[in-house]
């Protein structure tokens, strides 16, 4: 029987392996996990994260070819195959601080899985990573091992958080990355092999090892970029009375452009796509390419501008001041379907009126009152410059109360947020909301989910990302 091991047992790691034990009954799946509280939580009934479907898949699994644990040595040295799926954030100080990947999690991982070995092993970076960040591992794993063979493969994970477990069964694309030498190409084929499951073979890329690597930053960096595009534009459509749906629908039609991914928002969050344009930039600027990387800044300047360019619209359509009303907060996760809020735009965009402020009541159908407080509560790095913004003071989270309901959220509220597009947000009775809100009551739709013509019908004053204005 193959074993597979994970180390990381995170947004990706679990759904991932979880999704593997379910398609290939052969094979033994382990996924480990330096965090006591996340392994208890996958092997509870309340995993760890929330995503649609996953739920169903882990209980099929868990206890026959699936488990989750601690003992993290036992594990690697079992298996044939180590998938790391450890986070890799950007660093926060030293060189290349604010931009560059920080490796220490992937270095500890690496060195632990020399240490433990004792028989060949393949390593597989599921976690993204830098280009060249292959060679680096190669070195540590043979410096420290007695004369273990390891191959690394290249295999990064394409999922997005809200469709992961879809997106397991039914990828685009699986890539596999390794060396050109006959072991490497082994090593491809073991991995192959495993996707072959239940993945068409069309649909399994191998290309060498720093074309698979550099493909996971190219594909975040391009999906940013949709997004950027599509914003930079609601603000010129804002301007000029044209609708930033009716001009995505009509360019979408062009095939080349495609409509997937062009809904203008408050901008993109998620621990990825910020992440993965700074490490771009990063090895942009290491190279020389200074103007290549100033063109991938430019995207993360746009979603910067784009949850400013709303802040700023709430403030002066409430009279230029939202000091002490109250404001209610509909959505703080980064997307629908996660409960995750790591570089969630709502993070800034209720900061800006914090700072002004107002005083927020917050829902969201998925992240607890502890996660919202410690999200207003952490400061802010500066990227461009890399020193730290100071954090908002206790009395400042003072102003947030967080509630669970959307109607107790906009009692007496001055005026709606939409930062996170549920779908519950599309249907909710608006009338019985605009009956118990002040007046005049206003909506800002940060995601473009609400009926813009109905509201007004029934009185509320809207703003919908990239719409023309209220009359
Ligand atoms: P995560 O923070 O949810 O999970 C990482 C886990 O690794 C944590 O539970 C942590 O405790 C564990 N860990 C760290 N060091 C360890 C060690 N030495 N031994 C054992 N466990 C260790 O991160 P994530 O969202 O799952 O992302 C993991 C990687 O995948 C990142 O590189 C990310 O960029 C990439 N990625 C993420 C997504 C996504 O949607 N979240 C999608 C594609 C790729």
């Amino acid at each position: 029987m193959v074993k597979i091991c994970c180390i990381g047992a995170g947004y990706v790691g679990g759904p991932t392996m979880a999704v593997i034990a379910l398609k290939c009954p052969s094979i033994e799946v382990a996924v480990v996990d330096i965090s006591v509280a996340r392994i208890a939580a996958w092997n509870s009934d309340h995993l760890p994260i929330y995503e649609p479907g996953l739920d169903e898949v882990v209980k099929q699994c868990r206890g026959k070819n699936l488990f989750f644990s601690t003992n993290v040595e036992k594990h690697v040295s079992e298996a044939d195959i180590i998938f790391v799926s450890v986070n890799t954030p950007t660093k926060t100080r030293g060189l290349g601080a604010g931009k560059a990947a920080d490796l220490t999690y992937w270095e500890s991982a690496a060195r632990m899985i020399a240490n433990v070995s004792e028989t060949d092993k393949i390593v597989v970076e599921k976690s993204t990573v830098p280009v060249k960040t292959a060679e680096a591992i190669e070195k540590i794993l043979t410096h420290n091992s007695k004369g273990i063979k390891f191959q690394i493969l290249s295999n990064p994970e394409f999922l997005a958080e809200g469709t992961a477990i879809k997106d397991l069964f039914s990828p685009d694309r699986v890539l596999i990355g390794g060396r050109e030498t006959p072991d490497g190409q082994r090593a491809i084929k073991a991995l192959k092999d495993v996707y072959a499951h239940w993945v068409p073979e069309e649909r399994i890329i191998c290309t060498n090892l720093w074309s698979a690597e550099l493909s996971k930053l190219a594909a975040n960096a391009f999906l940013a970029q949709r997004i950027s595009s599509i914003n930079a534009m609601s603000a010129l459509c804002e301007a000029t009375g044209a609708d930033v749906s009716q001009v995505s629908h009509a360019i979408g039609k062009d095939t080349r452009i495609c409509p997937k991914f062009l809904n203008s928002s408050i901008g993109f969050g998620g621990s990825c796509f910020q992440k993965d344009i700074l490490n771009l930039v990063y090895i942009c600027e290491c190279n020389g390419l200074t103007d290549v990387a100033n063109y991938w800044k430019q995207i993360i300047k746009v979603n910067d501008y784009q949850k400013n360019r709303f802040v700023n619209c709430v403030v002066s359509s409430m009279f230029n001041t939202v000091s002490g009303k109250k404001i209610a907060i509909l959505g703080f996760a980064f997307k629908k379907d996660t409960g995750d809020t790591r570089e969630t735009p709502a993070i800034d965009v209720c900061k800006g009126l914090i700072g002004d402020k107002a005083r927020l009541s917050i829902y969201d159908p998925q992240v607890t009152k502890d996660q919202v407080l410690k999200d207003l509560s952490m400061d802010k790095f500066d990227w461009d410059h890399p020193v730290h913004l100071q954090p908002l003071s206790p009395s400042s989270v003072n102003q947030v109360t967080i509630v669970w309901d959307a109607y107790e959220a906009t009692k007496d509220a001055h005026g709606i947020c939409i930062l996170t597009e549920w779908d519950e947000f599309k249907t909710l009775d608006y009338q019985r909301i605009f009956d118990r809100m002040r007046k005049p009551a206003f909506v800002f739709d940060g995601r473009n989910v609400v009926n813009v013509e109905k509201l007004r019908e029934i009185g509320f004053i809207v703003y919908s990302i990239g719409k023309p204005l209220d009359p």
